[in-house]
């Protein structure tokens, strides 16, 4: 085994309290991410901090644990020491429950305040006394009005995808808040894209900013000479990616396969589903001993594991032969991570395959990949239970035909000429056929066809939005794309209103908020203009989740016109 030269500093060498290295640990995060590396120690040390960050970077726990880490041991004030703002409602609930994760050892107190949830219980949460407010603009400035959010005991205000929140039309409604949170505070902005407004928004209210960009690094010099690596990506949500990994190791029939995941955790849960799905997986990662560690790389030499499921950490340095496929469960936080993972395929010659999951807000890093690779990265479907279907037809003819072409098959030979007195040999040979496709596990009767997903698409940085703030852009429409409607079975009378139905959209579908076109809320229903080539991700992500905490009939609609 030989060591890689990668030094990423551990997460005991960032200044971090106990309490956070403890649940970091128990969340099974080996190391931190490089927005969390850089970002951490200035913020911890009080400084403003503007990051280029997009999600699935490790962003939130970047400025989600600073901001723990100043928490008061003991009885704390009633009033919130930290507020960040998100775009959505999606968002300010994903982000609460993480903070939320991560301050359970110290006690911290995380309220979500969003629209749509009923004001009286966020008044009484409030009341209760809270320390940290993730919140959405509209509805903070709403209990900032109603002197129930109170921001003077208030040490760090975080805007996270403030491109979102400014695309969104909440520019006015941040500056109001802003100027209600004392002026000593401490002020992170998170962006994904650095355009002029942002960078606007930063100078009036980021007081000497450290920096950090993550994802504008050089491409690799002389990839494009390096290993033959296959690379494809797949679009899939997160709930389903143990199955679309599943479906796609099935179809591709890989040799021996590594598949990278971001935490313990999740290396332990994959284990399980893909034994359970017949494949002989073995977990490795940082918390087990050297001893186990050592028995499942044997394993896999002698070929008795086909599937290792790995930190990048516990990975590290392990030199593993004849590996003919790397999967990257989870995008790499770093270009360099991604280069790094897949550079262990293609050796001596061999084609080598790289298979990435993505999810559809994950477009950015993506991105960032290729530009480091300087090699385009072909998205592919997630195969179809009908893919599925032949690939497995295909695996059962080639163990048919191996039979066949051996010489112990006589003795079978009194089944077949009883049941010919009563059948046609063709149908004796359908029925042998169907008991040794199900005995192989062919059959797919279980398997629930995918929702396909595309990613988000990438037109923010293309400019022509001056001064936008606030209602809805003009449809993608009138501006010359395709649009098509969806229609969803909430209407006013269940209290939809036009942010809902874009919070939904951006956040389950993964369709930028501006590319989302008119909306029209009627007492019972609502129909939404969305890009054409996206509206069955829409369909499909809208009839998975609720809407206004309601499911909802969702399809693509009919009228249009
Ligand atoms: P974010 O970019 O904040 O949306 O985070 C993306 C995902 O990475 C989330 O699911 C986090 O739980 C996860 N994550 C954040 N930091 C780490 C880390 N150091 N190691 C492993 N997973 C992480």
């Amino acid at each position: 085994m030989s060591v890689d030269e990668t030094t990423t500093p551990s997460f005991d060498e960032l200044p971090l309290r106990q309490e956070l290295l403890a649940e970091l640990a128990s969340l099974g995060y080996e190391e931190p991410t490089p927005i969390q590396c850089e970002a951490i120690p200035h913020l911890v040390e009080g400084r403003d901090v503007l990051g280029q960050a997009a999600t699935g970077t490790g962003k939130t726990a970047a400025f989600a644990l600073p901001l723990l880490q100043r928490l008061a041991p003991g009885d704390r004030g009633r009033q919130p020491s930290a507020l960040v703002l998100v775009p959505t409602r999606e968002l300010a609930m994903q982000v609460s429950q993480a903070i939320h994760r991560y301050g359970r050892t110290l006690g911290a107190r995380v309220l979500p305040i969003y629209g749509g949830q009923p004001i009286g219980r966020q008044l009484k949460e409030l009341g209760r006394g809270v320390d940290v407010v993730v919140a959405t603009p509209g509805r903070a400035l709403d209990h900032l009005g109603r002197g129930t959010l109170v921001l003077d005991d208030v040490e760090v205000v975080v805007l996270d995808e403030a491109d979102e929140m400014l695309d969104m039309g909440f520019q006015e409604d941040l500056e109001a808040i802003l100027e209600e949170a004392p002026a000593t505070r401490q002020t992170v902005l998170f962006s994904a894209t650095m355009p002029r407004h942002i960078e606007k928004l930063a100078r009036a209210h980021l007081t000497d900013p450290v920096r950090i960009s993550i994802g504008r690094e050089a491409a690799v010099p002389g990839s494009a000479e390096g290993p033959r690596i296959r690379q494809t990506a797949y679009v899939v949500a997160r709930p389903h990616k143990p199955a679309a990994l599943g479906r796609i190791l099935d179809v591709e029939a890989p040799g021996s396969t590594i598949v990278f995941c971001g935490t313990r955790n999740e290396v332990d849960e994959l284990t399980e589903t893909m034994n359970g799905r017949g494949y002989r997986a073995e977990a490795l990662h940082g918390g087990m001993s050297q001893e186990q560690r050592d028995r499942v790389m044997d394993r896999l030499r002698n070929e008795t594991a086909d599937l290792l499921v790995a930190t990048d950490v516990a990975a590290r340095g392990l030199d593993i032969e004849h590996l003919t496929h790397v999967v990257n469960y989870d995008v790499p936080s770093a270009p360099e991570a991604y280069t790094h993972r897949i550079g262990r395929v293609g050796r001596a010659g061999r084609e080598g395959v790289a298979i990435t999951l993505v999810e559809p807000r994950q477009h950015r890093l993506l991105k960032a990949i290729e530009r480091h690779t300087g090699q385009k990265m072909e998205v592919a479907r997630i195969p179809t239970v009908a893919d599925l279907r032949a690939r497995r037809f295909e695996l059962t003819r080639a163990a048919l035909r191996e039979e066949l072409l051996g010489d112990d098959l006589e003795q079978f030979r009194v089944v077949v000429d009883t049941l010919s007195d009563e059948f046609d040999l063709v149908e004796v040979a359908l029925a042998a056929v169907k008991l040794a496709h199900d005995a192989i596990g062919g059959d797919v009767e279980e398997e629930e066809e995918l929702p396909q997903m595309s990613l988000a698409p990438d037109d923010r940085d293309r400019g022509g939005r001056a001064g936008r703030t606030g209602g809805r852009r003009p449809p993608r429409g009138q501006a010359g794309g395709d649009t098509a409607r969806v229609f969803i079975g909430l209407g006013r009378g269940a209290g939809i209103r036009p942010k809902d139905l874009v919070g939904a959209i951006a956040n389950e579908a993964g369709v930028r908020g501006r590319d989302i076109g008119a909306i029209q809320i009627t007492q019972n229903f609502s129909l939404v203009e969305v890009p054409a080539g996206q509206v069955d991700q829409v369909v499909a992500a809208l009839r998975d989740t609720t809407v206004k905490g309601r499911r909802a009939t969702v399809r693509r609609d009919r009228h249009e016109g």
